[in-house]
């Protein structure tokens, strides 16, 4: 047996979290005055890509968080579908970007924390679930669902306060 095996401990990276990377990707949006929403996507247990929201800096309303890590990705894989790949995000996509996570087939989907407002997924339009989108993701939701939400919470507080 391989009980003798010694353990190895410090010279260990720390296991991959993307859900970590997303937040701190929100919180990079937040801090450059974008609603914080950060998304990662990752293959084979390797990030290929984070993004946050950046439509008032690339003046693009289309540059959500999960549009540019779909585009990262693609591109750093050479591809036009990311088959095998997780997103996670911190926020329920919104319709467009659940149509861009169709379209490049992602794998599963984890996101933080729901949004009644403006999310597709299991909101609004429940856009996976409709005869007219030829592929879904495993969808998972919910997980630290309070941090996500107060970090929106902030965001639009200090706006208004602004
Ligand atoms: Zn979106």
């Amino acid at each position: 047996m391989s009980a003798s095996t010694p353990i190895q401990h410090s010279s260990q990276p720390e296991p991959i979290d993307p859900l970590s990377l997303a937040f701190d990707a929100a919180r990079r949006a937040a801090a450059e005055g974008e609603v914080p929403v950060g998304a990662a996507i990752v293959k084979d247990g390797a990030v290929i890509a984070v993004a946050h929201n950046r439509p008032l800096a690339l003046r693009d309303p289309t540059a959500h968080a999960e549009i540019l890590a779909i585009r990262d990705a693609c591109r750093a894989l050479d591809d036009e579908r990311l088959s095998g790949c997780d997103l996670y995000v911190t926020l329920e996509p919104c319709a467009m970007c659940a149509g861009a996570i169709s379209f490049a087939r992602i794998r599963r989907l984890y996101f933080a924390a729901s949004d009644p407002k403006g999310g597709a997924v299991e909101h609004g339009p429940r856009l996976f679930n409709q005869p007219t989108c030829h592929h879904a993701p495993e969808v998972y939701g919910g997980f630290r669902e309070a941090e996500a939400a107060g970090l929106l919470r902030a965001f639009f507080a200090e706006r208004r306060g602004a």
